[in-house]
């Protein structure tokens, strides 16, 4: 996978360096020497991943990146900072700032490599879920999300899989201040920890006595519970390859032993932060496809829905789409409930005859609102006598029980008149079988309405 990285350091020579490396394993790299400069590069170019030095004249790279942060054009671009070795403080201001990740100088391959792709594998999936985000909100559907990323960090859970138990104890004090810390010593060789679902993130040691902690990561990821989970690995120092067969295997993040706090706790954070924006945006995503199915009103399917749901079924084999059943519905003089009771009521009293609806109708059965007080039932492998059967008990349920409703004191007198069409040999197609259900529905309402009629 390939990414635009914006190189920023005030050293031509480490430019050079780092371009040369980059450019080597197929990265697209801008550069730019100074903040200024890289901040009207990201606005022109918007690169994947930003790598930036610390310590520049003029605006320093903390600056550079809180003012990345507070751009919200810019504030979603991961930045990886570049720091001097011994720089602990450096970090902890760099996370402050808002940093995503830290290279130390000088910068070798494998962790340059192993950072940039792990945040452009990230990225990669955030604009996916950000674009579709953007465009429910274009369909007026607005989830509330707040695209920048300010994530509610409170309760985070973290399991720790380490069986030596001093360094077990020592990380997890180094956590405790972000998150509530399980400590699994997978006695048995695998996890035992129960509800794994419950967990922010996964901190698992490579260098476990008995067990081999790259199946267990290899494990989290294959299993559908845990697969979306982060996993940030404990790796031993001048152990390069197993960080790269780890990152292989899909874990997202390492650090090195001896472990440092500034940099777990960051590592962790950031980790956790992006879980929880991803699964929020995935919510979402979820919650608007229901919205664009269903009516809001009645939680029935909508009647785009219902069109697309009819036509698969009526693209079906013979056989099966001559029986299917359709029920056209439309509830009598609804505009005298609404003159009378006022249209709040009235739509209370859609709400409540929708409900009675799906009581009476089995699972394969599906039942959509059409339009204003119209609605449709689709049956597949129903018979004529079924169905009538099933829209005489429809007509009843509506009828024999006046609607008690909170926006009225007496409860409301509601009937409704059903067409109902079997598709058959004479209605195999989707419209042909809607417009003999409302050929039907428009002689239950002619001869008196709270009945159902068919044409045969
Ligand atoms: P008929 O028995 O011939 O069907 O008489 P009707 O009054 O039900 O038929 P008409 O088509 O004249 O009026 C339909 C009414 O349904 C008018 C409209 O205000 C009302 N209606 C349509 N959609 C909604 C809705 O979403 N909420 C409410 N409260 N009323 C609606
Ligand atoms: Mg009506
Ligand atoms: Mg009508």
């Amino acid at each position: 996978m390939t990414a635009r990285v914006l190189v920023v350091d005030d050293v031509i020579q480490n430019v050079k360096l780092l371009e040369a490396k980059l450019t080597s394993e197929y990265f697209d790299v801008l550069t730019a020497m100074n903040g200024e400069e890289a901040l009207k590069i990201i606005d022109e170019e918007h690169p994947d991943i930003i790598l930036l030095d610390v310590m520049m004249p003029g605006m320093d790279g903390f600056e550079v990146c809180r003012r990345i942060r507070s751009n919200p054009k810019t504030a979603h671009i991961p930045v990886i900072m570049v720091t001097a070795l011994d720089q602990a403080k450096d970090r902890v201001a760099g996370i402050e700032a808002g940093a995503d990740d830290f290279l130390t100088k000088p910068v070798s391959d494998l962790p340059l490599f192993a950072r940039v792709r792990s945040l452009a594998r990230l990225k990669l999936l955030m604009d996916e879920l950000r674009m579709r985000e953007t465009t429910s909100q274009n369909f007026g559907i607005n989830m509330g999300t707040d695209l920048n990323q300010n994530v509610n960090m409170r309760n985070a859970k973290v399991l720790l899989v380490e069986d030596y138990s001093r360094v077990a104890e020592r990380i997890s004090n180094y956590m405790a201040d972000i998150a509530k810390i399980d400590v699994d010593a997978v006695e048995t060789g695998e996890i035992t920890a129960p509800n794994l679902d419950q967990y922010d993130l996964f901190i698992i040691s490579l260098s476990l006595n008995e067990t081999d902690g790259f199946r267990l990561c290899s494990q989290l990821r294959s299993s559908e519970i845990t697969r979306k989970i982060p996993i940030l690995v404990l790796v031993e120092e001048g152990e390069g390859n197993q960080m790269v067969k780890a990152m292989e295997l899909g874990v997202s993040d390492y650090i090195t032993r001896p472990v440092d706090k500034n940099e777990l706790v960051a590592r962790a954070k950031s980790q956790i932060r992006q879980n929880r924006y991803a699964n929020s945006l995935r919510r979402n995503n979820q919650k608007s496809i229901q919205m664009a199915m269903t009516d809001s009103v009645t939680g029935l399917y909508n009647r785009h829905f219902l069109s697309t749901h009819l036509d698969n079924l009526m693209a079906k084999e013979n056989d099966k789409r001559k029986k299917v059943s359709l029920l056209m519905m439309d509830l009598d003089k609804f505009k005298v409930v609404n003159d009378t009771y006022g249209h709040i009521s009235g739509d209370e009293v859609l709400k409540e005859f929708a409900d009675r609806v799906t009581n009476n109708i089995r699972n394969i059965d599906l039942a959509a609102r059409f339009g204003g007080e119209e609605f449709v039932i689709v049956m597949p492998e129903t018979n004529l006598e079924y169905a009538r059967f099933v829209a005489d008990r429809l007509c009843r349920a509506i009828a024999d029980e006046p609607f008690v409703i909170s926006g009225s004191e007496t409860p409301i007198r509601v009937t409704v008149s059903i067409g109902l069409a079997l598709a058959g040999d004479k209605n195999l197609s989707s419209s042909k079988l809607l417009v003999s259900a409302d050929t039907a529905l428009y002689k239950a309402k002619e001869n008196g309405r709270n009945q159902v009629m068919s044409l045969d």
